[in-house]
């Protein structure tokens, strides 16, 4: 250390991983005028970077002249709000990552970017002048996605002028909201089956938060934007006077900033987003909901490993804040908690509309030589008669693309990825037919001959959601048949487009992924067929049941969400399954997530799995396996004397209650070349589990080779699949 005793120094965050802060000199005018988290501008190599300052401090790892000073403060961001500093501060600590690392990156490019001397304007005065262009466009940048979709009138007819009346059920879960007193943090989860009103209650309660202050702000987080085209709609018309900033990240970036900061300075009183608008700075924070909280894609899938949902706790609680959690079908972490009565249940268990549940039946798939079609013969015909009542059906498949693998009837040749543990799936386009990995993305051409004998003729086996549209081409020629899935999406605009001709009409028979499951409300459709969903029942991964169970649930849902009249029957659901005796099956036909839930909860106690342990996986890519595995176990070894020792337990680690699992491959053990690995940490105790990889980590970083351009890891905290 060396004490600098004629200058003032301070600690800078950066988005940089390689340091928490950095050291900078602080010139005479800042010297006694810097809060933490004020923006700065400071020197980095030969160009600059924008930082938040965290403290002064009084000694520094660096030589006094290797300390460069702070250039300037950097006003054009507005001051964050305690909560957020809050926030990024516990998630910095939580995931184990600097803050900087957190905090930055949450800025929209447009403001984090130090100024060029080139551009005319300030990256602020373009953000304000997209602000002001048209104070209506940028306010309702979510009318904006929504004219893209959706005709004016078809909104009028989606969305509706009078107040509607609520339910019981919803003016009882309605008034349990509101009685929560303000300035208190309490967490509901709000459990209510497809087609309950769950939209209509938030809406309700958001109203409800706006008139008790007129400089309330209410966060609504969505799984998928482009998905949820109704949600935005509905709340655009129910609150037409709003300024309703709509944060994702296919927004052009300059957009983004400016609905940000109009979420920033409190002139956006809804901000609606995806995972990451968690962190938008909201300094009249009264009220967080969460919509399809079980969804997966609340989690950042890469770097922080974060989890919005878990965030937004977090936030509500330091924010002093209620927040709802909405889903059909819970996480079981947090069905968990509220029968713990950490959560407050709130329950609508009848659709909304009077329409029935549908009627999920069990079909068995035919055996594979008559199965040409890929599907039975009594889901065609039920799909047959459901199209000529007039109505729609959506045939469910996950697995997009033309077939998963192509393979050789002579000599067993498969199209496995070079690159990967995986096999390269069939795909059609515009150029032909490719087998595309999608896990690297190589692409190649279909091979003519065999790679494997020479043999002239490889035949795809099994299908997608791709082959699937063919068949259903072929067996229903006159319906006018749509496909949703990732490969159409690429596409801007394609789904929403769709999504739209389904709404008007214009579409008969859909065939898609997860894509279509979510919580559209298709009034005309009245069948869904589940196709090839057995897998996940055996997945090595112990969530896949829960998240099986949640999309099934959810592509149900979609099904018969009007009142069935003489020529509408009740909703119908065929799922096709070799596993009907299988205790998720029962509970599905029953559409009872209860016992559902409590069947796995009961399972992952007694093999002490979450939300009964919490979890933290250190993963590693190098050159090969045997590195890889090497390293973590190198990484186990360090953490040995953390366990049990004196060390441990003066740094207050339960270190009794730490278990390190042995290294082993992950599932997908090569990735473009790279091998990968892992290990699991888990613990009773989030506090241990927290304690023990902050000091572990510091030991992996001084006692192993730093990363090498061959050898990279990563730590994820709560990791959703193992
Ligand atoms: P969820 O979000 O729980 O799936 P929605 O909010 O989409 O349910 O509501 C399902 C359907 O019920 C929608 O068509 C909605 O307009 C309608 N709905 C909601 N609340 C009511 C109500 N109180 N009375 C009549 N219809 C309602
Ligand atoms: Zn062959
Ligand atoms: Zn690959």
């Amino acid at each position: 250390m060396h004490p600098h005793p004629t200058k003032i120094l301070a600690r800078v965050a950066l988005d940089v991983p390689i340091a928490p802060w950095f050291d900078y000199e602080v010139p005479p005018d800042l010297a006694e005028n810097l809060k933490p988290f004020d923006c700065l501008l400071v020197p980095w190599g030969q160009g600059r970077k924008v930082g938040l300052f965290l403290e002064y401090i009084s000694e520094s790892d660096l030589e006094p002249e290797k300390l460069k000073p702070i250039l300037s403060r950097f006003d054009q961001v507005p001051g964050f709000p305690k909560s957020w500093q809050e926030l990024v501060r516990f998630a910095a600590r939580y995931y184990q990552r600097s803050l900087g690392d957190i905090a930055l990156p949450t800025l929209p490019k447009t403001l984090r970017l130090p100024p060029s001397p080139k551009e005319k304007k300030s990256a602020f005065e373009r953000v304000q002048a997209r602000i002001e262009r048209g104070v209506e466009r940028a306010a309702n940048a979510a009318g904006q996605l929504q004219s893209s979709s959706t005709s004016p009138k078809d909104l009028a007819s989606q969305t509706r002028c009078a107040p509607r009346v609520l339910t019981p059920a919803q003016q009882k879960a309605l008034a349990a909201l509101c009685a929560n007193p303000q300035g208190q943090y309490q967490a509901f989860l709000l459990f209510g089956v497809t087609g309950s009103g769950k939209t209509e209650l938030y809406l309700r309660w958001i109203e409800h938060l706006l008139t008790q202050n007129s400089s309330a702000q209410v966060l609504l987080l969505v799984p998928e934007i482009s998905l949820t085209p109704r949600l935005l709609s509905l709340i655009c018309s129910h609150f037409p006077s709003e300024k309703i900033a709509v944060l994702h990240s296919e927004l052009a970036d300059l957009e983004r900033a400016a609905s940000w900061m109009m979420a920033a300075r409190g002139e956006s009183r809804i901000v609606i987003g995806t995972r990451l608008s968690v962190f938008t700075p909201l300094p009249g924070l009264s009220g967080i909901v969460v919509d399809e909280e079980h969804d997966p894609s609340f989690k950042q899938p890469d770097a922080a490993f974060y989890s919005a949902r878990d965030l937004a706790l977090v936030l509500a609680s330091v924010a002093k804040v209620p927040i709802v959690l909405g889903s059909a079908t819970p996480s079981l972490e947090s069905w968990q908690a509220a029968k713990s009565g950490r959560y407050t249940l709130l329950e609508l268990s009848e659709r909304a509309t009077g329409a029935a549940l549908p009627n999920i039946i069990l079909v068995k798939p035919e055996a594979k030589e008559a199965a040409s079609l890929g599907f039975s013969k009594t889901s065609a015909e039920a799909i047959d008669q459901c199209l000529s009542r007039g109505q729609q059906a959506l045939v469910y498949l996950n697995r997009r693309g033309y077939a998963p693998v192509l393979y050789c009837m002579h000599c067993g040749w498969l199209s496995q990825c070079n690159a990967c543990s995986a096999y390269r799936v069939l795909h059609k386009l515009k150029s032909g037919y490719k087998l595309i990995c999608h896990h690297c993305s190589q692409e190649q051409k279909v091979p003519r001959q065999c790679p494997g004998c020479g043999a002239s003729h490889l035949e795809p086996l099994g299908q997608g959601t791709q082959g699937l549209e063919q068949t259903l081409k072929t067996r229903f020629p006159s319906a006018r048949l749509r496909r949703v899935d990732r490969d159409v999406a690429k596409r801007k605009g394609a789904v929403e487009e769709i999504l739209q001709e389904v709404h008007a009409g214009e579409a008969d028979l859909l065939v898609g992924t997860q894509m279509l499951a979510k919580g559209h409300d298709f009034q005309n459709l009245n069948l869904v067929v589940v196709l090839d969903c057995d897998g996940a029942l055996y997945s090595g991964d112990f969530r896949a049941r829960e998240r099986l169970f949640a999309s099934l649930m959810q592509v149900s849902g979609r099904a018969g969400r009007v009142k069935p009249s003489p020529n509408t029957p009740r909703g119908t659901v065929l799922i096709e399954t070799r596993f009907a005796e299988d205790p998720l099956f029962k509970a599905l036909i029953a559409q009872d997530y209860v016992s559902f839930a409590s069947q796995e909860l009961s399972e992952r106690q007694q093999v002490a799995f979450p939300p009964y342990q919490y979890q933290a996986l250190l993963r590693v890519r190098a050159l090969g396996m045997p590195q890889a595995l090497a390293w973590l176990a190198a990484a186990k070894h360090v953490a040995q004397p953390l366990i049990g020792s004196s060390r441990g337990q003066n740094s207050g680690i339960d270190t009794l209650d730490i278990t390190i699992h042995d290294p082993v491959p992950m599932p997908l053990a090569k990735l473009a070349h790279f091998s990968r690995a892992q290990l699991l940490v888990e613990s009773r105790s989030r506090k241990a589990l927290q304690a023990f990889l902050r000091e572990w980590l510091e030991m992996i970083r001084s006692h192993t080779p730093a990363a090498k351009r061959d050898l990279s890891w990563q730590l994820e905290v709560d990791p959703l699949e193992i």
